[in-house]
């Protein structure tokens, strides 16, 4: 988690509105890919740190499933990256901020949890682990508390 903050950090910096979030795909202890949100650079709504990195993991394996790997992010993937995990066969996903400790504008839906996909998932063996280093993470996100502008609220 500590090389996903460096890498969120350093390559969008600590302001909120430049959605410095990043994500990595490990597998046996080794990097395999990783990303960072371009939303905003790419206008393009999938382009969350999880799928950029699973886009990368993918080409960098050699096949669409990395079985048996580990993604990181800084922030509780969504709805679209938890399944994005699935489908590619992750076993593990870790988080830093989770969804209590950042405004609602991450996330597409009031109720449905990263939690409920994977419980649901036809996947015995995915494990989540959320809230670590989340101390680190959630200042780099607009908090519950934060009055963000609508415009800047992509679920808006
Ligand atoms: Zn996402």
């Amino acid at each position: 988690m500590a090389r996903a903050i460096e890498l969120a950090t350093e390559t969008k910096g600590t302001n909120p509105a430049d959605t410095p979030i990043a994500a990595l795909v490990v597998r046996d202890g080794k990097l395999v890919a990783s990303g960072v949100n371009q939303t905003a650079e790419c206008c393009d709504a999938t382009a969350h740190a999880e799928i950029v990195a699973l886009r990368a993991a993918g080409k960098a394996a050699g096949e669409m499933r990395i079985e048996g790997a580990t993604l990181y992010s800084t922030l509780q993937p969504c709805g679209m990256c938890t399944m994005a995990s699935i489908w590619a066969g992750i076993s593990r996903v870790v988080y830093g901020a989770g969804r209590d400790d950042v405004h609602s504008m991450y996330f597409e839906d009031r109720h449905l949890s990263t939690l409920d996909f994977i419980v649901d998932a036809y996947k015995q063996n995915l494990t989540l682990t959320g809230g670590v280093r989340a101390d680190e993470c959630a200042p780099l996100y607009f908090r519950p508390w934060d009055d963000v502008p609508e415009k800047m609220q992509a679920n808006d």
